[in-house]
Parts: structure tokens; sequence; C-alpha cells
């Protein structure tokens, strides 16, 4: 029986960020849950896409963990919850007392709530380390950055709404929404599409995206197949085309300069920038002819209202941060802010990779991203919490992962699986296993969970309540089922308990998730606002300052949330992926999800559905590539980088560029992060993910 009578649980499908309402029936048995859709959901008004409509498949899966375990002499035994939690504290106060707080890492997850993650961090900061990250680092942390630092928040600037009703062009860079997100292609887009909006889409790969739109079928919209890594040179060219066209004709409204002259500072950077810019060699390094750019330019500057849309194409790159400027440049010169159907707007992935990042499970902010080092930020959160926060931030995933059995002795990882999700995972795997401690908190037994200590079981998205918030900033309620397997415990019950154990109960105790839901608005500022009943069923954007607030479906209206209140402007210059092909590996090697699996694949993989349509990994390679390595459609290969190799099948296509290759990294067994590089963008940390080289070969 559900927990709302006889009547099928409300909540929010557990895979991507569009955050679409579904129904979970759940029949006398708890173990017997269905799909049902949800006529009303606000963002998905009851369509789902074929992960939604497959959600329910690994909430009473065979592979469920059911009872704690803990690691004796190399092998794992069920042990009590009592054990379990002896374990983890005795081994968290030895870690501390025998090395400093910094000794311990946190993971939270983006496939847990809003509350689960606030808890992790605080036991984090508790515990006296800003050593607390989530899977944000790994897909927009340079997004993240850059809106934060040129326009003040972090998230999308508008709302698959506002963009489905005004923006009269898309432009979509690094990002495929036709197969990561399917629902905001398949209902917004598609559209605002239909009502005569044009799609330009920039990304090394043919895609569900570009067959959704017919693009390259008509004139209309546009595929400019950029190279990996040349994403700088290619938005330059049509930066640089509006300002030279802008000269030639200062009235035709190529740029806006009155919403330059009073609302972005920087405009002069940027010109210098260009003025020595080469377009011809540029378009040479984008691989795309320069006048199809300059025709998308034209395109852009000219729409009423024209909204970016980025993606990891964009943010996975040692330049990340600069690619996401440049965006922001092409948004401000032109107006193309502050506005409906306007703005930058990164989709995201995971159901609540906004919220994880939101409530503070980041090494260098707070809830509602309130710097670790702004004393008088930190000083508000510490008066509720009623300890102190160290004041310098803490390292972040990959680099918690890269001083693993080194500075770093302990991990606790809250449904996470960084051996398969961060970059050069045999190394990862070589680092976790030479921990002292490692905790994982997960519902399954990840490639992660194996080398583990203690092995906690947790619930399922479907039997637990909490808050989720989706890629366009809406705070939404997820409603919890019956639990199916009794010796299971919610995340939130496991973080109290940790925390009470390891500090005191008036600190980590809470009555229910939604005490702990009035405790995180209370130092969230942009959450000030929400309450479980406001959020209702339809949820609310945020920012949401004061109760009664409904949020905001776009921002920056009158100004933005910068020091001076002006976006900032700044010129960038290409800057090469850290790996570029030579003799030894001559191919460069990119990476992408599919519409089918997630992420890792921890749930996707146990779902018969989904498995159906992708039972294993696969690689995109060009004709001619294929020609020149002598591999035939359907051939295995060995796709090797300077990390490791992996076997899969060969799928030769023109979808891919010539020169690069194509894979995902859902699978276990042949895993691209088992070759993708770990190098990390300067200032926000995101490892290049999109750009390695490599070679290929017949197996
Ligand atoms: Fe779930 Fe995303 Fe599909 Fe919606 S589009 S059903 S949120 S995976």
């Amino acid at each position: 029986m559900s927990t709302e009578g006889d009547e099928p649980v409300k909540t929010i499908c557990p895979y991507c960020g569009v955050g679409c309402g579904i129904k979970v029936n759940q029949g006398d048995d708890p173990g017997d849950v269905s799909f049902m859709p949800w006529g009303e959901a606000p963002v998905n008004e009851g369509r789902v896409c074929i992960k939604g409509g497959a959600a329910t498949q690994v909430v009473d899966h065979e592979d469920r963990l059911t009872e704690p375990l803990i690691k004796e002499d190399g092998e794992f035994r069920e042990a009590t919850w009592e054990e379990a939690y002896s374990r983890i504290v005795s081994e968290m106060e030895r870690i501390r007392d025998e090395n400093d707080p910094d000794a311990m890492g946190f993971f939270g997850s983006s496939k847990t709530m809003n509350e689960e993650n606030y808890l992790l961090q605080k036991i984090a900061r508790r515990y006296g380390t800003n050593n607390v990250d989530n899977c944000t680092r790994m897909c927009h942390a340079s997004t993240v950055w850059a809106l934060r630092r040129s326009l003040g928040a972090g998230a999308m600037t508008n709302s698959m709404v506002d963009l489905e009703e005004s923006a009269d062009v898309f432009w979509i860079q690094g990002a495929n929404p036709g197969e990561q997100h399917p629902i905001a292609n398949s209902q917004y887009f598609r559209q605002a599409v239909l009502e005569g909006a044009t799609v330009i889409q920039v990304d090394p790969h043919a895609n569900k995206t570009t067959r959704s739109f017919k693009i390259g079928e008509t004139d209309r919209h546009m595929h400019l197949q950029v190279n990996p890594g040349a994403d700088i040179p290619l938005l330059n060219i049509v930066l640089k085309t509006i300002l030279e066209r802008h000269e030639e004709e200062p009235d035709a409204g190529w740029i806006d300069e009155a919403f330059i002259d009073e609302r972005t500072e920087g405009f002069d950077h940027l010109k210098e920038t260009l003025e020595d810019f080469d377009k011809e060699a540029a378009a040479e390094e984008a691989g795309v002819p320069l006048e199809d750019i300059e025709l998308a330019a034209e395109k852009y500057a000219m729409a009423n209202n024209a909204a970016i849309f980025t993606g990891m194409g964009m943010s996975q790159h040692t330049c990340g941060v600069d690619n996401v400027q440049n965006e922001i440049n092409l948004a401000l010169i032109t107006g193309n802010l502050g506005k409906p159907g306007t703005g930058v707007n990164p989709l995201r992935g995971q159901n609540n990779v906004q919220g994880t990042s939101d409530v503070g499970a980041m090494p260098n902010v707070l809830p509602g991203y309130q710097p670790v080092n702004d004393d008088e930020a930190r000083g508000s959160v510490e008066d509720v919490w009623g300890f102190e926060v160290p004041d310098e931030p803490g390292l972040t995933n990959v680099e918690i992962s890269h001083e693993a059995g080194h500075s770093v002795k302990g991990l606790y990882v809250m449904g996470e699986n960084p051996i398969m999700s961060e970059p050069d995972g045999n190394e990862v795997e070589e680092r976790l296993k030479s921990l002292e401690f490692m905790v994982a908190q997960d519902i399954f037994m990840t490639e992660t969970a194996e080398f583990a200590d203690v092995v906690l079981p947790a619930t399922t998205w479907a039997e637990r309540g909490g808050t989720v918030t989706n890629t366009d900033r809406r705070v939404q309620r997820m409603r919890g089922a019956e639990m199916v397997h009794e010796n299971t415990k919610h995340d939130l019950d496991i973080l109290m308990e940790v925390g009470s154990r390891l500090f005191s109960e008036d600190e980590f105790r809470f009555d229910d998730v939604e005490a702990v839901f009035e405790e995180l608005r209370e130092v969230c500022p942009i959450y000030h606002g929400m309450t479980y009943d406001a959020l209702g069923e339809t949820g609310i954007q945020w920012p949401c300052y004061e109760e009664g607030d409904q949020g905001d479906q776009y921002l920056y209206e009158d100004s933005f949330d910068t020091e001076s209140g002006l976006g900032h402007i700044e010129g960038v210059r290409h800057q090469p992926p850290a790996e570029v092909p030579d003799e030894e590996y001559p191919l460069i090697l990119t990476t992408a999800r599919l519409e089918e699996h997630y992420n890792t694949g921890t749930m996707s993989r146990r779902s018969p559905t989904l498995m159906r349509q992708h039972p294993e990994n696969f690689v995109d390679v060009h004709p001619n590539d294929a020609e020149e390595y002598g591999i035939e459609d359907g051939d295995m290969v060995t796709l090797r980088s300077r990390r490791g190799e992996i076997e899969v099948k060969a799928q030769v296509t023109e979808d891919i560029k010539e020169g690069v290759v194509w894979t995902t990294p859902h699978f276990a067994a042949a895993s691209a992060n088992r070759l993708t590089n770990d190098v990390l963008d300067e200032r926000a940390k995101i490892p290049e993910y999109k750009a390695a080289a490599a070679d290929i070969a017949v197996t």
C-alpha cells in the first residue's frame, strides 16, 4: 500500500534534470511497484521518456542491498546496523585523531535529495573539513563558475516554459536534449520549433537532437559539426562576425548598444581580444566552414529572442569556464538576457544535480552558494548550526580521489560510483583501494562499493520523501511509497544516526524530513521563502527569499547579481585540449550519454527495458577512419588511450566527425572513463572528459 492511502504516490522521476512528475503505484506486497503517468504533473503533464517509464524496475530488483555489510579479511559479511554504525564512528574518529579532519572526504550525490545532501555536508563541516563535493563537479562546475562570476547565479537564467513561449532561436552547444533531456526536447523545444523557432546545434556528433528537428534537411536549422575542444574559436568567429557587421550596419541591430552601455562591463576587453583574431584560421581549427558559422551568427543576432543551451560538451574541458564565458559574452552583447526566451541555460544532468550544489555539498560554498571564506556568510550559518565551519575551501571530487591514500585516508560515499564516473577510472580504482577506510551508502553493490569497508543498504527514490531541484531551479517534493526491504534505511535516517553518534543528537536528530528542510531554508537564502506546504504539487523556482514569493521564471530582469550589478563580458582565447592527437594516439576520443542509460548505469543497467535497447557499449567511427583502420561495422575493436583500453563494438557512421571517436561511460565492462583524461580546468576543477588522444584497432 502506498503512503497516501490506496492512491498512487505522486513523485519525481529519479533520472534526468527535467524533473518530470510520475506516480508510483504499490500493491499489497510493497515490492509490487509500477509506474503510472501523472497527468497534471507541473513539468511534463504526464509525458515521460523511456527511462522515466522504466524507473520503477529498480525498486524491487533482485540485486538490491538488503543488509549492512562489513568487510573482514577481504570478504564482506552481513552485519547489524549497530555493528556498521560503530565501525563507521570509530574509524572516522581514529582517522581524525591520527591525522586531521581533512583526512576524510565526503561525496554527496545528485541521485539523493536536498535534505540528504544538506545533512551530509553538515556532517563534513561538523567533522572539521570542507572536503565535500558532488557530481556537479563532473558535469557543470565550470558552467556554475562562469555564470556565478559573470551574471550572479549558477543555474539556468530562464525556464522551459518561457523559452518555449518566447524564444525564436535555440543555440544548443555541447548539449543533446533529444537524448539526454527527452521531455524538455519533445515537449518544450519541439513546440517552439513547431511555432517557428530555429535551432542551431553545435556538436561534433549528429544525434537525436539533430534528427528530432530534421536539422540539415532544410535551410532553417543548422548543425555546426565542431571539432571537440574548438568551441572558443567557433564562438569567437560568431562574436567577431557580429561586431564586424555592426560596424557596417550600425542600425541593423547586430548588437544591443543600450544594453551593453547600461547593463554590462568589459565590452572593450572583448573587442581588444578579437582585434587581431583570424577568422579563417579559427574556422580551420573548428573544422566548420566559415560561411556556415557566419550564417549562424546572423540567425542568432537577428532573432528577437535567442536562447543558449549549454551542455557538457562545453563544460567538460580544461577551458570549460572560458567556453561558457564566451556564451555569456554572446548573450550580453546582443541583449539576450533578463527577458523571456533568452539567456544562458545549462541543461543539468541528474534529477537533483542543481539542488545538491544549492544545499552546499561543495567544498567552497555553504548552502545557497555562500562562500566558506566569506566571514559574514559563514558566521550566519554557524549561528544556526552552533559550531565553527573551516574557512578555507576543501578538495573537489577529483582532488579527493587523487589524494586518496595520501593526505586523504577515509571516504564517505553516498550514492556515487567514482570508479566509473571519474576520469582515468583505473587510477581512481587504485587510489580508492589504498584508502584506510571507505563507507559506501547505496541501493546496489556498485563498482566502487566493492572496495568499501562498510556498505550501507539505502532505500530507493520511490521509497522516501524529500525535495529535488530540477534544471530550471524548480524545487519539487518527492513522496515515498512503502519500503520494500525492512532492514534497509533511508539515506536521511542513516545520516542522522551517524551525525548523532559522531557529534550530538541536538545537532543531527530531526523529527522528519520536513524538519531538515526547515533548517535548510533557514541557512539557504535562495530557498528561504519555501515551505513544504508552499511547494505543494507544483514546486517553486528559486530564488524565493520570502514566504509567499512564487520564485522567478527568469533571472536578471533589472540587474545582475554581481557586485556591480552589471553582466561581466570578458574576451577569451583558444586553448587546445590538454591532449591532442599524435602519432601514437592519432584520434580524438569524446564521450556522451545515451537516452536509455544513466551515468554509471547503476540503475539503468538493472532495467530490462533499458538494457533491451542498449545492452552494451559501442564506439562511433567515421567511415573514412573505419577504412583506414580496417574496421567493419559491428567489429569488436580495442579503443586505447594513455590510461587504459576497452573492447567495444564499432558502429561505422557519418554521425561522427572524421578523426573523432565517440563512446559512452555507462557500461562497467567497457566504460569510457577507463580512457578519459583527469586533467582539470584550473578554476572550476572539472575534468576534460570531452577530448583525449586515442587509438583504435580491430580486436
Ligand atoms: Fe525522467 Fe528526464 Fe525522462 Fe523526464 S525526461 S521522464 S525526468 S529521464
